[in-house]
C-alpha cells in the first residue's frame, strides 16, 4: 500500500524568540494530517545547512521565511506528488535532488526539514504508530528495546543566549536517577534551589533563551560553584545523583587562533587545561564544542587529553553532517555528536549520521535549538534511536518543557 500526499501547506509561525519560522502541514487523501515546526539556532555553526530567510527589511527585520514557505507550497509539493511517502529516504532524496546544492541553499533547509518531519509524522499516523516507533522502523539498527535518554538541562545560560558576559553558553545538570520522570523531578528541584540561591545572592533570576537563569557572574567558574551549591541545597550529591555538562560553544569566543575566556586571551591548550581542572572538581561528564569548529589540530590534542575521561561532543564541529563526522572519526577528534535536525535538513540524513556515530562508538546527544517551538519531534527522535542524552533546555518555558513532558508520556507508554 502506498501513501500519497493530498496537500502540503507551509505557513510562517513564530519561534520562542519571536522570530518567524516554517510550519508545514502534510495531509493524506484519507484526511489524516500532521504539522511540524522547524527550530532555529543563534550560535549557528558556519558549516550548517542554510536557513532560508527573506532578507526583506520591511518584514520581521529581514528574518521572514516566505520564500521557504513558497518553496514548500509549490516546488516541493509538486515533486512529492507521485511519491510513496512511506519511503522516507525517497521523500528526502527527492528534495535533496530538487535543491541540488551541498548546503540546501536553493530550497532552504528550513523548508526541507519542515516537509521531512511533517511527512514522517503523518506516515506514523497512517501506520497507527507513535512517532518514536515509526522512527525505529526507519532506524532498526538502534535495537529492539526503547531507552529513555539522560537529559542535559541547561540551568545557567551565557554566551549568545544571554547578555550576562559569561563566555560559556550552557551550564547543564545531568540527573542520574534510574527513571526518566525522577530525572525530571531532580532537575526541577535543583532548578528551584538555584533560583533561591541566586536571589539570596542578589542576582537576577530572569531567564535566557533556553529557560536557564542568566545571572551577571564575574567568572565562568562561578556558575559551576552556584550549581554545586544548588545541588546540595536540593538534597542531592554532586557526582552521584547529579553530574554537570557544559557547552562552551567556543567558536563564538575564538578569534585569530586564541580564545577570549574570563576576559583574557588564552590558547587552546590553556583552555583545555582549565576544563581538565574542572572535571573532578565539579563532576563534569561532558563538554560540547570545547574548542572551535575549525580548530581541528587542537581538537585532536584536546581529545587525547580529555577523551578518556569524559564525553566530548561536536556540535558546530560536526553539524550533524556525515562528512564532518567522518573527518572527526578519521582524526580521533571528539567521542560524541550533537544531533540537530535542522543543521542538515532532512530526517534521513540525520538518521544516517546517527548510524555512522553508532558504528564508530560515538555517543549521541539529540538536541533542540535555542529558538524552539511547541513541536516535540526531538523527544520521539531521542527514543526512536535510543539516544544517550537529550539536550532540550531548562525546567522552564513551555517550548523546553514540552519535550520533557512528551518524554515522560513516552516513558509511561513504554513501561
Ligand atoms: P543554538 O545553540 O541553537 O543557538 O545554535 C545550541 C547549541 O549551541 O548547542
Ligand atoms: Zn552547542
Amino acid at each position: 500500500m502506498t501513501i500519497q500526499i493530498k496537500s502540503l501547506v507551509a505557513r510562517e509561525v513564530l519561534d520562542s524568540r519571536g522570530n518567524p519560522t516554517v510550519a508545514v502541514r502534510a495531509t493524506l487523501s484519507d484526511g489524516l494530517s500532521a504539522e511540524a515546526m522547524v527550530p532555529s539556532g543563534a550560535s549557528t555553526g558556519v558549516h550548517e545547512a542554510l536557513e532560508l530567510r527573506d532578507g526583506d527589511p520591511l518584514r520581521y527585520g529581514g528574518a521572514g521565511v516566505l520564500k521557504a514557505v513558497e518553496n514548500v507550497n509549490t516546488r516541493i509539493f509538486e515533486a512529492l506528488q507521485s511519491i510513496d511517502l512511506a519511503d522516507q529516504r525517497l521523500v528526502d532524496q527527492t528534495m535533496i535532488d530538487l535543491d541540488g546544492t551541498e548546503n540546501k541553499s536553493v530550497l532552504g533547509a528550513n523548508a526541507m526539514l519542515g516537509v521531512s518531519l511533517a511527512v514522517a509524522q503523518v506516515v506514523a499516523k497512517a501506520k497507527h504508530l507513535p512517532l518514536y516507533a515509526y522512527i525505529r522502523e526507519l532506524a532498526p539498527w538502534a535495537g529492539k528495546d526503547y531507552r529513555l535518554p539522560y537529559p542535559m538541562m541547561n540551568i545557567i545560560n551565557g554566551g549568545k543566549h544571554s547578555n550576562n558576559g559569561l563566555e560559556i553558553q550552557e551550564f547543564m545538570i545531568v540527573p542520574q536517577q534510574h527513571d526518566f520522570h525522577e530525572r525530571i523531578r531532580c532537575g526541577a528541584e535543583v532548578f528551584h534551589a538555584l533560583k533561591k540561591i541566586l536571589d539570596e545572592g542578589g542576582h537576577s533570576t530572569g531567564v535566557g533563551d533556553e529557560g536557564g537563569f542568566a545571572p551577571n557572574l564575574h567568572r565562568n567558574e562561578e556558575a559551576l560553584h552556584q550549581i554545586t551549591e544548588a545541588v546540595k541545597a536540593a538534597g542531592y550529591i554532586l557526582g552521584v545523583d547529579v553530574k554537570i555538562a557544559m557547552d562552551p560553544a567556543s567558536s563564538e569566543f575564538f578569534n585569530d587562533g586564541s580564545y577570549t575566556f574570563d576576559g583574557t586571551q588564552i590558547s587552546a591548550k590553556e583552555l583545555t587545561d582549565i576544563y581538565d581542572h574542572w572535571i573532578d572538581k565539579y563532576s563534569i561528564v561532558s563538554i560540547e564544542d570545547g574548542l572551535a569548529e575549525d580548530d581541528w589540530d587542537n581538537w585532536k590534542i584536546h581529545t587525547e587529553q580529555l577523551g578518556g575521561r569524559i564525553t566530548l561532543v561536536g556540535d558546530d564541529l560536526f553539524v550533524t553532517n556525515q562528512k564532518r563526522l567522518q573527518e572527526g572519526i578519521d582524526n580521533g577528534v571528539g567521542n560524541a555528536i550533537l544531533i540537530k535536525l535542522n543543521q542538515i535538513g532532512t530526517l534521513t540524513e540525520t538518521l544516517d549520521t546517527i548510524k555512522l556515530a553508532r558504528d564508530n562508538n560515538y555517543l549521541v546527544v539529540v538536541s533542540h535549538r535555542s529558538g524552539e517551538t511547541e513541536d516535540t519531534t526531538i523527544a520521539d527522535l531521542a527514543v526512536g534511536i535510543n539516544s544517550d542524552y537529550i539536550k532540550t533546555g531548562s525546567l522552564s518555558r513551555s517550548e523546553r518543557v514540552a519535550k520533557y513532558n512528551r518524554l515522560m508520556a513516552i516513558e509511561a507508554e513504554c513501561s
